[in-house]
């Protein structure tokens, strides 16, 4: 736990610079999503980010990152988060999450989105889509005067309500020039309010959720982490700044 370390507040010029770097990576997930069919390897989606994200001027913030070896993390059915890109084939029925970073003149965006690739049974695709509520759940708990609890506690909330099961042992954190940094963002209750929200934080809020238990493990390739039970996991992630109204979605590509 990093909590004590102060949150960096961006200015309103520091957020849009933060911005320019989401839009870059909100149409790398575009391009991706239109590439992410059954018969792409999980590398060739890398060497597409990469390629996207250095034509945009920008570097992609997850190679290199504690030795991770690609552009994306790509997660597919029980991996939950943090898998690594291969010679894996994406096959009708996945669901394939993709995480990516982009560094852009400094600043960091970090998001996520989980594809459904053809058919898939009703309860994985409802927890695809549950997961994504529930980031726009905890996005809307991101207001000033609001406490990081705020955030999981909502997320929990309506993912419990489905039956599902958050994961622990990974949360959201703050975004700035570093892509981790104070405060972390868990998406569940931990009992303690944590910090509370002020205009000019800047947050990346990434639920995991999974169809059965909310255990997970690690493989052994160091990275991977996978469902206990081998259920499939679901995760959706935006980097949002709080501002004095609605939290400003800084990887949407929108505005
Ligand atoms: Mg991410
Ligand atoms: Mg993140």
């Amino acid at each position: 736990m990093r909590q004590r370390e102060k949150i960096k507040i961006k200015t309103p010029r520091e957020i849009n610079l933060m911005k320019e770097s989401g839009n870059v990576l909100a149409a790398c997930h575009d391009m991706l999503a239109a590439h992410c069919r059954p018969g792409v390897t999980t590398k060739e989606l890398d060497r597409l980010a990469e390629e996207f994200i250095r034509s945009h001027g920008g570097v992609p913030t997850f190679l290199g990152y504690g030795g991770f070896p690609g552009t994306i993390c790509i997660s597919i059915n029980d991996e939950v988060v943090h898998g690594i890109p291969g010679p894996r084939l994406i096959k009708e029925g996945d669901i394939v999450s993709i995480d990516c970073g982009v560094t852009l003149n400094g600043w960091v965006s970090d998001s996520a989105r989980t594809h459904i690739v053809g058919e898939v049974p009703p309860a994985v695709r409802k927890l695809v889509e549950v997961t994504k509520e529930c980031l726009y759940l905890g996005i809307a708990q991101a207001r000033a005067g609001k406490f990081i609890r705020d955030i999981g506690l909502a997320v929990q909330k309506h993912a419990e309500a489905n039956n599902f099961g958050v994961v622990r042992v990974l949360v959201g954190h703050g975004v700035g020039r570093q892509m981790h940094e104070p405060p972390q963002v868990p998406n569940y209750d931990t009992g303690m309010k944590g910090p509370q929200l002020k205009e000019g934080m800047v947050l990346a809020i990434e639920p995991m959720i999974n169809l059965g238990t909310f255990n997970v493990c690690q493989l052994d390739d160091g990275w991977t982490y996978v469902t206990a039970d081998h259920q499939p996991s679901a995760h959706w992630e935006h980097t949002v700044a709080i501002t004095s109204g609605e939290a400003k979605i800084l990887t949407d590509g929108l505005d």
